[in-house]
């Protein structure tokens, strides 16, 4: 069993539907209204416990309902807790989603996810050390994904830096991660002067563009690679990005090449997009492997 690290964000979805958005100071009466776990952290690690891997989650909750049903969710999913805190006085993080006139609008709250700092992370340089790779996204503080990348440097980790949401990051990050992982709109912001050629040519096996249903695309050092993914009836595709980031951390972790290891999680998304929900579709090892 491989072990891995999960490094980032925990929340709870309140997702509202209605058949319309209600304008200013306007009140109206809804379809439905559910509560989903989710945060890219969060999803990750559940998505790569789901794959058979050992999975620590490190990250932060705040003191109430939704901490506590944020951490019994990971129990749920066999992810070990051992180095979540909950943080005193604080909300945990929330997104708040309507559906309505077929799109979606969301507010984020993040809440406890703030506290995810490099002193929080401090405490768990033991598990980090003894991990086969280690996963983080960018909704915790910069100065967070910055501190890991130079701790898995250091400890010789391999890191995969899934540099969601979109925010540029500094050369030094890029250059220590061992993975980066964008999907289109996030490439074209973290090097947005750059042809995607060039840069994929410059980032051999460390650049991994996601490009949604036409697959993945990287740089193997002698030529250029398109992955495609499978051949699916997309129902919802929340979490495919979340889901290929866990698996291709499995699949890495397991010494699989680079080209099978996009292949296993170009698998493991297009399956998670054939099902509703971030958490609801990921696959199990089984499926995947049934299926490929
Ligand atoms: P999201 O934000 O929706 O979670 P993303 O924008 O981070 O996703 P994408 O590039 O859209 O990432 O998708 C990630 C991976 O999921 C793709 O590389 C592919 O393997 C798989 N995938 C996404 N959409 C589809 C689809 N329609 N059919 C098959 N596979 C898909």
């Amino acid at each position: 069993m491989v072990k891995i690290t999960v490094i980032g964000s925990s929340s709870i979805d309140l997702v509202v539907k209605a058949h319309k958005r209600p304008s200013q100071g306007e009140t109206i009466l809804g379809e439905s209204f559910k509560t989903v776990p989710g945060g890219k952290g969060a999803n990750q690690a559940v998505a790569a416990a789901r794959l058979g891997a050992e999975v620590y989650m490190v990250g932060c909750v705040g003191d109430d309902a939704f901490g506590e049903s944020i951490l019994e969710n990971f129990k749920k999913n066999d992810v070990n807790t051992s180095y979540m805190e909950m943080i005193k006085n604080i909300e945990s993080g929330t997104a708040h989603i309507t559906l309505a006139d077929g799109d979606n609008s969301i507010i984020v709250i993040k809440g406890a996810n703030d506290y995810v700092t490099p002193n929080s992370i401090k405490k768990a340089l033991d598990i980090i050390q003894e991990s086969d790779i280690v996963l983080i996204q960018q909704e915790i503080p910069p100065e967070t994904v910055k501190y890991v990348c130079e701790v898995c440097c250091q400890f010789g980790v391999p890191l995969i830096l899934n540099p969601a949401p979109a925010r540029k990051i500094c050369k030094e990050i890029i250059e220590k991660a061992s993975y980066i992982t964008p999907n289109e709109l996030e490439t074209s912001i973290l090097f947005e002067e750059i042809d995607l050629h060039a840069v994929l040519l410059a980032y051999p096996n460390k650049l991994f563009i996601t490009e949604g249903e036409k697959g993945v695309r990287f740089h193997d050092g002698e030529r250029e690679i398109v992955v495609p993914t499978f051949n699916v009836t997309a129902i919802d595709t929340t979490g495919a990005g979340d889901t290929f980031n866990a698996a291709f951390a499995v699949a890495l972790a397991e010494n699989k090449t680079y080209e099978e290891s996009v292949r296993f999680a170009n698998r493991a998304a297009s399956l998670s997009v054939t099902k509703f929900g971030a958490q609801g579709g990921m696959p199990t090892r089984r499926e995947v492997e049934d299926s490929m």
